[in-house]
């Protein structure tokens, strides 16, 4: 482990406080699942840093559903769920195993609404572009749990304090998305680094808000005025956010990574809670 790591080492954390750290993880371009960046970087020291999880719940972007849904097959399939990019990344497999009965426990825990257990989808990239670089032998069963488009962001805040329960139980709970997201907006000049204003100055509000524990105003990021409607112009990279403050605790710390923007209209910033 480096000494130069920006992460805390967890595991010498003292036993009592054994809850599993939380993550809201911005993954950006599905080729940072391929890719040897200062963001998969980030990712594989991370998972050095954090106590080796029994299993691994994503709440993924690209699992937007109508109800609520947990993946709860033996083996996920790998789903290539984007366009346009090249054959090494529609080749990657990623065969970590699923975890049924972890997935019956989770309808027991969320009492806000049904969720139903899912044998159709997999892992999307908004999950194994991220895991496969933090758990490369795939060893770690790997489930998904959808966000329901019918649903306030309050709901969803809801739904994240039900899971709550599964950090006592070891279970690395991710949500994947982007805080700022907007790929119509999206700049080739600013590819490789770089934010518009408006990009930069709402990643900021986010983060403190986030830092400031002040969730209700993220929660009602409606009101947030005209800048945040170009940031989260649809709510699915969002509203992973939203599940991984709802499962923080008033006692914990929290602190950011990868905090950059790509592309102008893009933010990469990520949030460890524990
Ligand atoms: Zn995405």
């Amino acid at each position: 482990m480096s000494a130069l790591s920006q992460f805390r080492n967890f595991t010498q954390r003292l036993p009592e406080t054994d809850l599993m750290p939380t993550l809201f993880i911005g993954h950006g371009s599905p080729m940072n699942g391929i890719e040897n960046n200062e963001f998969s970087e980030s990712w594989i020291d991370l998972a050095k840093h954090i106590p080796v999880p029994k299993a691994v719940l994503v709440v993924s972007a690209h699992w937007y559903t109508h109800g609520t849904f947990v993946t709860a097959m033996d083996f996920p399939s790998t789903i290539h769920d984007f366009g346009g990019f090249p054959q090494a990344l529609f080749d990657v497999q990623y065969p970590a195993p699923g975890d049924p009965k972890l997935a019956t426990e989770i309808p027991g825990l969320i009492h806000s609404t049904p969720v139903g257990l899912d044998h159709d989808w997999g892992l999307d990239h908004g999950t194994w572009t991220v895991v496969r670089h933090m758990y490369p032998n795939a060893d770690i069963p790997v489930l998904q749990l959808s966000i329901d488009y019918t649903k306030s962001p309050a709901q969803h805040y809801e739904i994240a304090k039900e899971i709550y329960a599964l950090r006592k139980k070891g279970v690395l709970v991710i949500g994947s998305g982007n805080m700022v997201h907007n790929l119509r907006m999206l700049s080739w000049e600013m590819i490789n680094g770089g934010g518009y204003d408006w990009a930069i100055e709402m990643n900021d509000k986010f983060k403190n808000l986030i830092a400031n524990g002040d969730f209700q105003p993220l929660i009602n990021y409606r009101n947030l005025g005209s800048d945040a409607m170009l940031a989260i112009p649809t709510p699915e990279h969002y509203l992973p956010l939203i599940y991984t403050l709802g499962m923080k605790n008033d006692k914990e710390e929290v602190s950011f990574f990868n905090d950059k923007a790509v592309g102008g209209s893009l933010t990469m910033t990520s949030v460890l809670v524990g």
